[in-house]
């Protein structure tokens, strides 16, 4: 099967002052168009700073991703956020709403960003907070919102545009296992039925069962978990 991402031999080191942490050691992970990957490792392991560099947020030390065929580490700045606008869809650890923006407008800013009229993208995003179980709260703050939904209003801002690749840090870590299951559940459904790719760090082992492949981080490096 063809690989919508490919990263290879990946390579990251936090520096500052005269310390440098060496954090991914020679990463290799693959990921085809239609499939859920977990990727599960202890805290500290390097999850995040791994989902950052294949969101292209970080420049590797060296290695390479390739998403759709295109070396993303060799793409200039402008060209970069092209592809995290139009192609990526990224749920954070911590999520990053706007404060002064309601739940819909926060979903909704993906479209605007992409030019789509507002209506429309109102209207889109509507339906986004509707399928994670948010619908009556389109007019609410963050602020005014629990953990778990400004949690889930992150992912309907992630899902939105409909991203080929979805990249979702712990995306079920403040949710309880009803709206996990919801999350997942989402997930599952894009990929199948519209072909997304999405890699989901995860703390849950039973979430990450269900996913098509699960990866281990250990020591720098992936390791395909049996
Ligand atoms: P995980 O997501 O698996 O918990 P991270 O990718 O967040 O792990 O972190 C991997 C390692 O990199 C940890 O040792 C962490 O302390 C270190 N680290 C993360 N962010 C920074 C940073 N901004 N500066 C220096 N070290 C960092
Ligand atoms: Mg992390």
């Amino acid at each position: 099967m063809s690989s919508l991402l490919c990263v290879n031999e990946l390579y990251y080191t936090y520096r500052e002052g005269k310390v440098s942490t060496p954090v991914l050691k020679g990463v290799n992970l693959e990921v085809s168009a239609g499939e859920l990957t977990a990727v599960i490792g202890k805290s500290g392991s390097g999850k995040s700073t791994l989902l950052h560099v294949i969101a292209t947020l970080d420049r590797p030390d060296s290695g390479s991703v390739l998403f759709d065929g295109t070396e993303l580490t060799a793409l200039s700045s402008p060209k970069q956020a092209r592809f995290r606008n139009r192609s990526l869809g990224f749920v954070y650890q911590f999520h990053h709403l706007l404060n002064d923006l309601s739940a819909l407008e926060n979903v909704a800013l993906p479209l605007s960003i992409g030019n789509v009229k507002q209506t429309e993208a109102l209207n889109r995003a509507r339906a986004y907070l509707k399928k994670v179980g948010l619908e009556g709260k389109e007019t609410a703050l963050p602020p005014e919102l629990s953990g778990g939904e400004r949690q889930r209003v992150a992912i309907a801002r992630a899902l939105v545009h409909h991203p080929r690749l979805i990249l979702a840090d712990e995306p079920t870590g403040n949710l309880d296992a009803d709206n996990s299951e919801r999350i997942l559940s989402l997930f599952l459904d894009l990929v199948r039925s519209e072909g997304s790719a999405v890699i989901m760090v995860t703390h849950d082992l039973a979430l990450a069962r269900r996913a098509d492949s699960v990866y281990r981080m250990v020591r720098g490096k992936v390791e395909r978990d049996a």
